[in-house]
């Protein structure tokens, strides 16, 4: 899963991922059906140190949210495509929008999430977990990636 690398759509924004993110939510609720004018998002989520950027500039968008806290979402300063989000503004986890890899199909949706709000012609692969909110994390998440996000100590 190294090497993975991928860009903005403009070109300026290179990065490349150290290492395969620790979990991959595809997630179906209405925030980020708006937010990227799609039927769902796909996020890798995965340590911020463990994007490297190999150019271009990001800047930080705040989105508004039902709870409160805040959602970062990264850009490109250039042409404005959304290379990641940091949910909670906690600086060393990101959730990496899957594709924006130059290989599309490198990172696979570990679960569906928020199917709740799925438009209703999205048929769901049977052989990946699937939930109507979002999910418990200590039994779908390996124990390595687990253990990653121990070591970042985030809520
Ligand atoms: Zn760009
Ligand atoms: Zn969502």
């Amino acid at each position: 899963m190294s090497g993975l690398e991928g860009g903005c759509a403009c070109g300026a924004v290179r990065y490349r991922l150290k290492s395969g993110p620790m979990f991959v939510n595809c997630c179906h609720c209405t925030d980020c059906q708006r937010q990227v004018g799609s039927a769902f998002v796909i996020n890798a989520i995965i340590e911020t140190d463990r994007i490297e950027i190999l150019s271009g500039e990001l800047k930080p968008t705040p989105m508004p949210t039902d709870s409160g806290r805040p959602h970062l979402v990264y850009r490109c300063t250039a042409c404005g495509t959304t290379l990641w989000s940091d949910y909670g503004d906690r600086k060393v986890m990101s959730f990496l929008r899957a594709t924006t890899l130059d290989d599309r199909g490198a990172i696979r949706p570990d679960a569906h999430i928020f199917t709740r709000s799925k438009l209703p012609w999205v048929q769901l692969p049977p052989d990946v977990p699937a939930f109507e909110g979002y999910y418990d994390m200590k039994s779908l998440w390996s124990p390595e990636s687990l253990a990653r996000r121990a070591a970042l100590s985030v809520r």
